[in-house]
């Protein structure tokens, strides 16, 4: 057990798990080191899993002295474990102040995929999603996005090492670029996590202007989040459509295609009842992905408590993969994992400190609707 006084003293010093290698060199060299001292530290850290400046035996006494006076090392702590009967596992992260994100871990035959989150809660308002109703209390850290990758493989061991992981977690990646991007710095990172760019995948609901910075600094995998094939239903699904609308958010996936490791794009569209399931919706996708490599992944609808939604029926869903396969797009169906652990897409709610008090809103709007 850590004792508070010793957290609380510990959080003034700097944590390293913040820097990437290229802001670790930075650190070095202010603190009047050489630059190689950070690869020595991510060494340390990522591959021999040593948190302890004194065992680090390739630094000077002085060095040690001085990291362990002004620096710490330290990862968020899983608090609570829930396994699905598909073996899918979700974490639920403290991340202080009354905050908690969650994790997910789902096994597959030859791969783990971790799931991780991005903020506690959301700022966007998805209509579908969980996370959203949740309202937005702040980003995570860097030290807290990789924190959970570091949690996961501490927790699974070396036989359940993540393989593969995808920005899919609570929260809106893009709105939380530079901790986003540095933390996937060090998923991909050879002495680090070592993570091919194709197994790294950073999911956006369409942040365009964050998309065209991120074809500048990073070439992960990218998935978007589509939804809807036209303005007018996407503009409801996923509000911040009113903000980028289609034309401007497929000419920024062009762009990113153009440097991302897989040459195509992932979009994400959930399957929800006479709402964006019709054949002609699947017709007018077609023609919006016209001339862009992309694979299409159905996500069955997940439901949680008060939606007005529901999932898409089994025949509606075939009808409208095929509509796209006959079109020649890749086109599967993703399979849901841990729904009876409320782990699947769009259900991860954690527990959100909401400032912008959406939750509140949303029930006084209720309150309203029903007088
Ligand atoms: N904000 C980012 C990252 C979240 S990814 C994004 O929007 O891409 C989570 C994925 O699950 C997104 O594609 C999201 O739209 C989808 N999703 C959200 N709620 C869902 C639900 N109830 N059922 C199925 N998928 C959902």
């Amino acid at each position: 057990m850590r004792d508070f006084v010793s957290v609380s003293a510990k959080q003034q010093k700097i944590n390293l798990l913040n820097f990437d290698r290229k802001g670790m060199q930075a650190f070095f060299v202010e603190i009047g080191e050489k630059p190689f001292r950070a690869t020595q530290l991510i060494k340390w850290i990522y591959q021999e899993g040593e948190y302890d400046f004194d065992q680090m035996t390739n630094l000077s006494k002085p060095l040690r002295a001085y990291l362990k006076e002004h620096c710490c090392i330290i990862a968020p702590d899983i608090i609570f474990e829930q396994v699905a009967s598909d073996g899918t596992r979700k974490w639920v992260v403290e991340m202080g102040g009354g905050n908690k994100v969650e994790a997910v871990y789902i096994p597959e035959a030859n791969r783990a995929t971790l799931c991780v989150s991005s903020q506690v809660g959301c700022a966007l308002a998805c209509t579908f999603c969980s996370t959203a109703q949740q309202g937005f209390n702040r980003n995570l850290s860097t030290a807290e996005i990789i924190g959970q990758l570091i949690a996961a493989n501490q927790r699974m061991g070396e036989q359940g090492r993540v393989t593969n992981v995808v920005m899919m977690g609570m929260g809106e990646p893009l709105l939380n670029f530079d901790s986003v991007v540095s933390a996937m710095n060090l998923m991909t990172e050879d002495f680090a996590f070592g993570l091919s760019k194709r197994r790294v995948t950073i999911s956006t609901s369409g942040v365009v202007p964050a998309m065209h910075r991120l074809t500048e600094v990073c070439d992960v995998s990218m998935a978007v989040s589509l939804h809807a094939p036209t303005d007018a239903l996407r503009d409801i699904l996923v509000p911040i459509n009113q903000k980028y609308q289609l034309q401007e958010l497929m000419a920024a996936c062009q762009k990113y295609i153009a440097t991302s490791p897989r040459g195509f794009i992932t979009f994400e569209y959930v399957m929800l009842e006479d709402v964006n399931d019709s054949p002609a919706d699947a017709r007018a996708l077609v023609k919006l992905l016209k001339g862009i490599p992309s694979k299409m992944n159905l996500i069955p609808f997940n439901p949680f408590p008060d939606t007005k939604y529901t999932c898409s029926t089994p025949q509606a869903i075939e009808r409208f993969r095929d509509v796209l396969y006959k079109a020649g797009i890749v086109t599967t169906v993703r399979k849901t994992r841990g729904e009876d652990i409320d782990a699947a897409c769009g259900q991860l709610v954690g527990k959100v400190k909401d400032k912008s008090r959406r939750a509140e809103k949303l029930q006084h709007m209720e309150a309203m609707h029903e007088h």
